[in-house]
């Protein structure tokens, strides 16, 4: 059978998806893009040429592959027609809109993923979805499958690397039949690598998000900063010090807390997969980094973190000051660490390093999402909390 699947978005892994899926020949690839005028400019650059990826794989091997989607669009109803699974390839931060767009046109029984979803997914598409939410599913995958970057807009995207294995968990609809196996399908659309792993608890996925890395390393390194520019860029993970790395591995422990609370509450249910960050760098980086000796060199010693530095804008004198307006705050507190205090707060655990973090960050963001330890800022809405979407209890974090 011909399946038809829908991309939503327009930068590195909508690129990187769309070419890939459109080279299989049993899928029908549409494009939704709302961002400015992507929609325009891709089809157009497309009219003449294909789309190529240029892939290089782990064991060294390149090739390329050339392949174009059906149609690419800002229209919601063209590009939802038909279409039995939807992707979501963007970051967090601009999910809202693609639901608010597509609800109106999506069929039941189909199979909305995030990928990757981040922190909060499932509690925000079922509160957009409304009524519809019950006749989909809803999948998450935890990152992205690939290392990648656009050459070319529209026309040129390059894979650096494949996870080798990616986890997954998916929330089935009261009123969803879908006609097909969501992870053989999902797996069959990505390829053989990365290979599914499937998480039986949407909150343990939720809770092994890594965007919990760069908000404590940012108030670490700026926490106490009096605002004097500097005269060069910092390096991010090479320059970590003690102070960022106990912040982190504080972060860590106070998640895995929350892990092992809602075991404990929920009799039976498997959180085994949310590790600690120290031995997540072990497992997953493990023949990148060189000094496994303890969080803070694990991290100054990961070949795949080379070179990266602090996101900082500069100055008329030619030197830096840190931009707060980043992603690793912009979408890392919203869509990350407000989303484990959230979930936190119901399991009854306290969260004291995470909690000083959000209040520190929120102020650079010119938000309230935490007053003094609850989540009860005027802004909460914004961020992706169950409490966002009037979740409070254990029952109801369960019972999505
Ligand atoms: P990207 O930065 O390439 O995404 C940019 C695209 O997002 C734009 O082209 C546009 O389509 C959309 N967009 C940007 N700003 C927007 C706005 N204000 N409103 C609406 N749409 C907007 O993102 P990516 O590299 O494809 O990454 C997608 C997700 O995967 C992110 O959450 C990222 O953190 C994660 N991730 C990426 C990589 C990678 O190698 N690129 C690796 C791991 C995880």
């Amino acid at each position: 059978v011909k399946r038809k699947i829908l991309i939503c978005g327009g930068g590195n892994g909508a690129h990187c998806l769309s070419a890939l899926a459109a080279s299989r020949e049993n899928l029908d690839v549409n494009v939704l893009t709302l961002f400015q005028d992507e929609a325009e400019r891709w089809t157009k650059l497309l009219e003449d040429n294909d789309l190529k990826i240029s892939v290089t794989y782990n064991d060294g091997n390149e090739s390329e592959i050339h392949s174009k989607p059906s149609i690419i669009t800002k229209d919601p109803a063209k590009a939802v027609e038909g279409v039995d699974i939807v992707f979501l390839v963007v970051p967090a931060f601009a999910h809202a809109q693609y639901f608010t767009t597509m609800t109106p046109y999506l069929q039941p029984n189909t199979l909305i993923v995030g990928l990757p979803g981040q922190a909060g997914f499932e509690f925000q598409c079922r509160s957009m979805l409304g009524k519809k939410a019950s006749t989909c599913t809803i999948a998450s995958l935890e990152s992205l499958p690939w290392a990648c970057r656009i050459l070319e807009f529209g026309k040129h995207v390059q894979i650096l690397g494949f996870k080798e294995s990616l986890g997954m968990s998916f929330l089935t609809g009261s009123e969803c039949n879908l006609s097909f196996p969501v992870v053989e399908t999902v797996q069959e659309i990505l390829g053989e690598k990365p290979k599914i792993q499937v998480i039986q608890n949407y909150i343990a996925v939720n809770l092994m998000a890594k965007s919990i890395i760069h908000p404590p390393l940012l108030y670490g390194k700026w926490g106490d900063w009096d605002g004097t520019p500097v005269p060069e860029k910092p390096l991010f993970y090479q320059g970590v010090d003690d102070r960022q790395a106990e912040l982190l591995s504080k972060v860590s422990d106070e998640v895995l807390a929350t892990a092992k609370e809602l075991a404990k509450l929920r009799n039976g249910c498997d959180m085994s997969e949310v590790i600690h960050i120290f031995d997540w760098y072990k497992i997953y980086y493990k023949d990148q980094v060189s000094d496994k000796s303890s969080l803070m060199m694990a991290m100054r010693t990961n070949k795949a973190y080379d070179g990266l530095v602090h996101p900082m804008t500069s100055t008329e004198d030619g030197k830096f000051v840190p931009d707060f307006t980043y992603r690793y705050i912009s979408e890392d507190v919203p869509f990350g660490l407000v989303v484990m205090k959230g979930i936190a707060e119901i399991a009854g655990v306290e969260t004291p390093t995470i909690d000083t973090i959000i209040a520190w960050a929120q102020k650079k963001l010119d938000k309230e999402y935490i007053v003094g330890w609850k989540l009860t800022g005027k802004d909460i809405a914004s961020a992706r909390a169950p409490q966002s979407y009037g979740l409070h209890t254990i029952d109801e974090l369960f019972n999505m």
